[in-house]
């Protein structure tokens, strides 16, 4: 069983490492400039090069061998041939890792097989042909329904019926590390004055969990809710980074544009499905209970603890939320069943974004607009200095795990940006 928390690998694993072999998340990694990147698997403070075991045969799935997904700089291929080949391989790296195996013996193989996390570079994952974001949890949508329209009318009429969200933009989605330019656009800071043009002053991070679609579906057939799980690869951190005022003078009637598409940052590892079953609970009850469409019985939460940070330009680095995957409200399953409802193809590589999350406690909100509750209570950093938005410079981090009751941890690895000021700024 690969999620044992007893197994161990000849890979020196350190306490509260991400990368346990119990987790053996999928990237995508350059060894070195000028040469083709290749997907790995990340195990300790180690790449393994999923490329030169495919060569050496040391997976005898026959599509494997027939497709050899792990051959281009994407795990595209991979990701479309869906959960009987991902459980496969899964179980056969966690054979190969371990004492005694035919790679640990094989000191050849070992040195072209295995990097340094260190020294390589990581790119994104797969080529991201559709991105989504959606809006699913209640607190969040709660605190910024609170901040534009009062209390009363917090949560839209829809929100409790279906996940609400929208189309977002592919080609701005970068990996961690990426800087990330502070977007130029219009906004109307004064309702009796004429909108102005300049860069943003209200820009934010939005803490985000994020799915890459594994098969996809045809055009006009839907992907029920009882197979979802098939169609989910695996999880990453997203950060969807938001222009505020941009967006809040774009947004009506069509929601989020320019706002939004300026950048969003994806974690390099993407953990598997299988790697987080341990992890798998009840989510909120959902009440009123949702159309058939989207009712399953199955839990589709899991105990994913998450923070953000920010590190001010040579500064040091704060917590400034904490958070959990579990309080999000409609599943990942839910997400993927809703989009696909009315005959919408999604194919492997889309990314699909959970929308901020924010928990109960104030210390526990996703984004600054909730945090200092769209500015009125800044957060103190060293020297006296605060933060409202984000200012140019600062370094924006998520990270997250989850936590075996045996002491393993399941990570994420980081998910971040420093923001470059605007152009010609
Ligand atoms: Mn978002």
């Amino acid at each position: 069983m690969p999620t044992d928390p007893s197994l161990t690998s000849f890979v020196d694993v350190p306490a509260g490492s991400h990368f346990p072999i119990q987790n053996l998340p999928y990237g995508v990694f350059r060894p070195q400039e000028g040469v083709m990147p290749r997907p790995g698997v990340a195990i300790g403070p180690e790449v393994l090069d999923l490329s030169a075991l495919q060569s050496r045969a040391l997976f005898d799935h026959p599509q494997i061998a027939e497709r050899h997904p792990f051959s281009g700089p994407t795990l595209n291929t991979f990701m479309a041939m869906g959960p009987d080949v991902w459980q496969h391989v899964r179980e056969r790296l966690t054979e190969l890792l371990q004492e005694g195996s035919d790679l640990h013996e094989d000191a050849n193989l070992r040195e072209r097989a295995f990097f340094n996390r260190e020294d390589v570079e990581m790119l994104l994952p797969a080529e991201i042909g559709d991105y989504t974001d959606f809006y699913c949890s209640e607190e969040h949508a709660t605190n910024v329904g609170t901040i534009f329209r009062g209390p009363e009318n917090a949560l839209n009429p829809n929100w409790k019926h279906l996940p609400v969200g929208y189309h977002g933009r592919a080609s701005s989605v970068v990996p961690s590390g990426t800087p990330v330019r502070r977007p130029c656009g219009q906004t109307r800071p004064d309702d009796d004055e004429p909108p102005v043009f300049g860069p943003t002053k209200l820009l934010d991070f939005e803490l985000e969990m994020g799915f890459f679609v594994g098969p996809g579906n045809r055009l006009g057939e839907n992907i029920p809710i009882d197979r979802a799980a098939d169609h989910i690869f695996g999880m990453a951190l997203v950060n969807d980074w938001s222009a505020r005022d941009i967006q809040g003078w774009e947004y009506v009637p069509l929601g989020p544009f320019l706002g939004k598409s300026f950048a969003t940052t994806v974690s390099p590892w993407i953990v598997s499905m299988a790697a987080l079953e341990p992890f798998r609970q009840a989510g909120p009850e959902q009440d009123p209970e949702p159309l058939d469409y989207l009712h399953t019985d199955r839990d589709g939460a899991y105990d994913i603890h998450l923070e953000a940070s920010l590190t001010p330009a040579g500064g040091t680095a704060k917590t400034i939320c904490t958070t959990n995957f579990g309080y999000l409200y409609w599943t990942f399953q839910q997400q993927l069943a809703h989009h696909t409802v009315g005959g919408c193809n999604v194919r492997p590589g889309d990314l699909m974004a959970s929308g901020t999350i924010s928990g109960p406690d104030p210390g526990s909100y996703g984004s600054l607009l909730e945090l200092t509750w769209r500015g009125e209570n800044p957060i103190p950093f060293e020297a006296g200095s605060e933060r409202t938005f984000l200012e140019d410079g600062d370094c924006l981090t998520l990270t997250g795990w989850a936590e075996h009751d045996d002491g393993y941890r399941v990570g994420f690895g980081e998910c971040t940006g420093e923001v470059l000021p605007a152009q010609g700024g």
